[in-house]
């Protein structure tokens, strides 16, 4: 083998400290690179085995989990004689870590079937196989360092790409973006579908409420945001400031802080305020209060807290005409360099003295003043809600010129910002292409649909997936 410090470039990466250099005889891998290892499966494959000597093998390592819990999520794993088992796996260089990690008391941790150590003498629990991999790597740790060292261990290694990976490769970009475009239509119709089906029970506009308000759930909040737009006729009646629509929002939804900061004189004037409105109506609004606990309210950007979308929804309940205004965006005539702009021009809100300051209730005030949205969230909005809620409606008016309209505009709507569904679909269904070789937020949407009725169908070994057939066949038949 070349020596692995040959070419400057080699002396670069370990001078510039992007590969540790580690000697096998002392050290420890960081984490980070014993996640690679395994993802990467650098491993004595035939050899591995638990603590209690009961032999692991690993028919698919899982995928990397970047939204916390287990660091691999999907695993396939079959222990002694047992049957194949699907899972989560932790690794951690110790397994005393489980505990000092607290994966023992946290929920998201109880899908772990396996524990991935670098060394230990005995497992965390004994119902918790634990497999050490000091003895069992391919290749000295100091070679893997320099080798692997770079690699990030969400890029999926070759050979654990999806069996649909080789057919839709040899697709021509032109058909692959028919494909995507094929299944994004279908995405979409399925949640007009969905708006159609809700409007009927509560009318148009609270079916738009609903939707606005999921999606300003992202995903992890998605239910409460719900909850809060079921409930909006009760919150919002006529003539109501603009504090005390935000005092009831906040209140309902049980996030409103229950002790000042007494730090941040900004915020706590602010938060006494609110519940200086907020206390007189309490008892009106006792049957429907939220617990805390329905929120997640870590994980995700500040700027995303669901304090500062709950201050946006407010707001847009303040604008009876939002509905109205949304219609007439689609009537206009919008060049399609300038749907995503002139769809956020629609659905700004004015400056909020507080939020456009802050994330949360705590946070510190901003060097500088934000907008309560921003230009990536409205083509969420766009290709979830707006598009596929003013498309149902052109159908259901039998309006064609609108529904064709409304299509056009749904396919030539720019790319949304990448996220790990996309990244990870890209890699295993795609074979790892550049963000640019999914040229919009349709053909993204046709990917994640594609994810959804495919991947979510089978496991992380493709058991029984027809995509790769159905793909092989149509490119035959087009040929
Ligand atoms: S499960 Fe199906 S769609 Fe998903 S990667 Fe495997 S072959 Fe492709």
């Amino acid at each position: 083998m070349p020596s692995v410090l040959a070419s400057f470039y080699a002396q670069w990466r370990v001078r510039c400290g992007v590969v540790p250099v580690l000697r096998d005889d002392q050290d420890s891998p960081p984490e980070r690179l014993l996640q690679t290892i395994w993802q990467h499966q650098r491993l004595l494959r035939e050899q591995l085995k638990t603590l209690d000597g009961t032999p692991a093998r690993i028919l698919h390592p899982g995928f990397r989990s970047v939204e916390g819990g287990p660091d691999f999520r999907g695993a396939v794993v079959q222990l002694g004689d047992g049957s194949a088992q699907t899972g989560d796996i932790e690794v951690d260089l110790r397994s005393s870590g489980w505990h000092a990690h607290g994966h023992d008391r946290n929920p998201a941790f109880q899908n772990v079937i396996l524990h991935v150590v670098w060394e230990s003498e005995k497992p965390a629990s004994e119902a918790l196989p634990t497999l050490p991999l000091r003895a069992v790597l391919d290749a000295p740790l100091g070679e893997l360092s320099l080798w692997l060292g770079g690699e990030s261990a969400q890029t999926l290694p070759e050979e654990l790409r999806g069996d649909c990976c080789a057919p839709l490769r040899t697709l021509p970009a032109a058909q692959l973006l028919d494909l995507l475009h094929q299944s994004a239509h279908v995405r979409m119709q399925s949640k007009a579908a969905q708006f159609q089906a809700r409007a009927r029970r509560v009318g148009w506009e609270q079916a738009l409420w609903e939707g606005l308000c999921r999606a300003l759930g992202f995903k992890h909040n998605i239910w409460p945001m719900q909850r809060l737009a079921e409930l909006r006729p009760r919150w919002q009646t006529p003539r109501t400031q603009p504090l005390a629509v935000q005092a009831r929002l906040f209140g309902i939804s049980g996030l409103l802080p229950l002790e000042l900061t007494r730090s941040e004189t900004g915020a706590d004037n602010y938060v006494r305020r609110v519940w200086d409105q907020w206390w007189r109506e309490r008892d009106e609004f006792s049957d429907c209060l939220l617990p805390r606990a329905l929120w997640r309210l870590h994980g995700s950007r500040p700027a995303n807290h669901p304090q500062r979308r709950i201050a946006l929804a407010s707001q847009w309940s303040m604008d009876g005409d939002l509905a109205q205004k949304l219609e007439r965006w689609c009537a206009r005539d919008v060049p399609d360099s300038a749907l995503a702009d002139s769809l956020l021009e629609d659905l700004q809100v004015a400056p909020d003295d507080f939020w456009s300051w802050h994330c949360t209730f705590r946070s510190p005030r901003l060097k500088k003043a934000q907008p309560l949205l921003g230009s990536t969230r409205v083509t969420d909005l766009a290709v979830n809600v707006v598009l596929p809620w003013l498309w149902i409606r052109a159908v259901e008016g039998k309006n064609a010129a609108m529904q064709t309209t409304l299509e056009r505009r749904y396919f030539a709507w720019p790319p949304a910002e990448d996220n790990a569904v996309l990244r990870l679909a890209r890699q295993r269904l795609l074979g790892g292409t550049s963000p640019r070789a999914l040229p919009g937020a349709a053909a993204q949407q046709g990917l994640i649909q594609m994810v959804r009725d495919f991947c979510d169908h089978s496991n992380a070994i493709c058991d029984r997936c027809k995509l790769p057939d159905l793909v092989r066949d149509w490119l035959q038949r087009d040929r």
